[in-house]
């Protein structure tokens, strides 16, 4: 009797642990369904319109869809995880040149003008140095001349001089300065000079305040022409002849005097966090991340300027979006996860995966507390290899931290949204390292589980082409229902994913 009635409990409770877990299937692949195709692309629509202005960090475009996505976490009726708000600000600096000059004799040669310095260096004042002329600046030429602690004048045929050999083997011989010639005409130079002027006034950004007495970058001054022989006191054939005949002693050392500087601007941007509670195992924390950030106005030679940047992060950003509202809605209905969810939109992250960085320095709930982060970086296009034949997706990392959530990722995705896993880029010695180059890694780094998801590397990467018009939205739609299945059962599983591989 006794034997007989444990196993009919047995049954019982087998069929009746069962028919949750059915019933749970039917729930998830209901909600599911609830990621709508009109969702996706009518947010996409408006953070990748050219109201957006490209979405640069600290600029206009940038906080405006800040707030749109706040609206809509709040509008979904997300809780407000940064101390009852919706963004989370964080403090960048650009640095940008400031005074920079040349003076040669009474000549004094303007930056951008007669010269571009190619760099962000403080040279703390005005310099006073003597200049030589190294002709081609080859090894053998430094066996007859001692550059240390002095400047030098090369002429070359590279049209990128930032880190070219000759100007690698000056500083290695002990030039203080190097000042490069590499165009023939002044109109020739004036191209290199719009390129470089470009570069400099864009400015680079970072989390840490630089420090302007030290150098940020060394950097070269390019010359024009004129410049070049207005500096040796000759003209740019008098430098050619001496260099090609290798009497580079005709051309006497002359002196220089130099100034180049640094300016340090504070831009104020922010991260942007939804939250949905969990029920019974609510501290412990599923991350959702995408970049909302993108490259902004940038002349690239077709007319357009603004860089919508839809593919790139547009349709990561708007899954997060839908995945928000679908997940919010579930638990509005009693169905919400066990664990919380936080949705988290980043900034910064084309300036350098600075948002997400930010954030796993300064977490609201503890990394420890966080048992993985989906982050999505590009879902909505086919690449090359791709370009017809079955619906696929790039992921990366997965199996990095735990082999459980490979597992999880890999049993979701053949028996629910059927995709064909593409793990080309899984390999993180691969060439395009692209499981360092997104904000997924500063969580990697610091041993929290990822996945990267990816459609890959297409024509209109980082370019003013990556528009709506070019989105696949069904396709875009089955990866987000892709993330979706992974992270209703990584919030909704019994025992969280262990990290079983600490190293990356
Ligand atoms: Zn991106």
């Amino acid at each position: 009797m006794r034997r007989r009635s444990y196993m009919l409990a047995l049954v019982v409770l087998f069929c009746g642990s069962c028919l949750r877990l059915q019933a749970q299937d039917t729930l998830m692949q209901h909600y599911a369904k609830e990621i709508s195709e009109a969702g996706l692309k009518e947010n996409l629509t408006i953070l990748a319109s050219d109201f957006m202005e490209g979405r640069e960090t600290g600029k206009r475009g940038q906080r405006m869809a800040a707030s749109f996505i706040r609206a809509h976490f709040s509008d979904n009726n997300l809780l407000a995880p940064v101390a009852g708000d919706y963004l989370q600000p964080l403090e960048l600096y650009r640095v940008t040149a400031g005074e920079t000059y040349v003076q040669a004799g009474k000549t004094r040669l303007e930056n951008y003008k007669d010269v571009a310095f190619f760099g962000m260096e403080d040279s703390g004042g005005e310099m006073n140095m003597p200049i030589l002329f190294v002709g081609y600046g080859e090894e053998s030429v430094y066996q007859q001349l001692d550059v240390r602690d002095k400047a030098v004048l090369l002429l070359s045929k590279n049209t990128w001089v930032g880190g070219s050999k000759e100007v690698m083997l000056a500083r290695d011989r002990g030039a203080k300065a190097v000042f490069v010639c590499n165009t023939e005409t002044e109109a020739e130079f004036t191209r290199v000079l719009a390129q470089g002027k470009r570069y400099v006034e864009r400015g680079r950004l970072s989390l840490e305040k630089p420090n302007t007495s030290e150098h940020v970058r060394p950097g070269t001054f390019v010359v024009s022409p004129h410049a070049a022989g207005v500096i040796m006191g000759t003209t740019l054939s008098g430098l050619k002849s001496a260099a090609e005949k290798k009497s580079l002693k005709k051309i006497k050392s002359a002196s220089i005097q130099f100034r180049t500087s640094i300016e340090v601007a504070s831009v104020p941007t922010e991260n942007v966090l939804g939250l949905v509670e969990g029920t019974d195992k609510k501290n412990e924390i599923l991350l959702v991340t995408a970049h909302y950030d993108h490259v902004g106005i940038k002349q690239d030679g077709t007319g357009d300027v603004i860089h919508n940047g839809a593919d790139d992060d547009g349709s990561g950003t708007v899954a997060v979006m839908e995945l928000a509202r679908v997940f919010a809605k579930a638990r509005r209905e009693g169905h919400g996860p066990r664990r919380s969810i936080l949705f988290m939109l980043v900034t910064g992250e084309e300036s350098g995966l600075l948002g997400s960085e930010f954030y796993a320095e300064h977490p609201v709930f503890s990394l420890e507390s966080t048992v993985a982060d989906l982050n999505i970086d590009m879902i909505g296009r086919r690449d090359p290899k791709h370009q017809t034949g079955n619906p696929y997706l790039y992921v990366i990392g997965a199996d990095k931290l735990s082999s459980e959530l490979n597992a999880i990722s890999e049993r979701m995705n053949s028996t629910y949204s059927k995709l064909d896993f593409d793990y080309t880029y899984n390999d993180p010695s691969h060439p395009d390292r692209l499981y360092y180059r997104s904000d997924h890694w500063n969580f990697a780094k610091r041993n929290v589980p990822i996945i990267f998801y990816f459609d890959g590397i297409h024509e209109d990467y980082h370019k003013v082409t990556d528009e709506v018009s070019k989105i696949d939205f069904p396709l875009l739609r089955q990866r987000a229902q892709c993330v979706f299945y992974t992270a209703w059962e990584l919030s909704n599983i019994e025992k969280r994913i262990v990290n079983d591989k600490t190293s990356n």
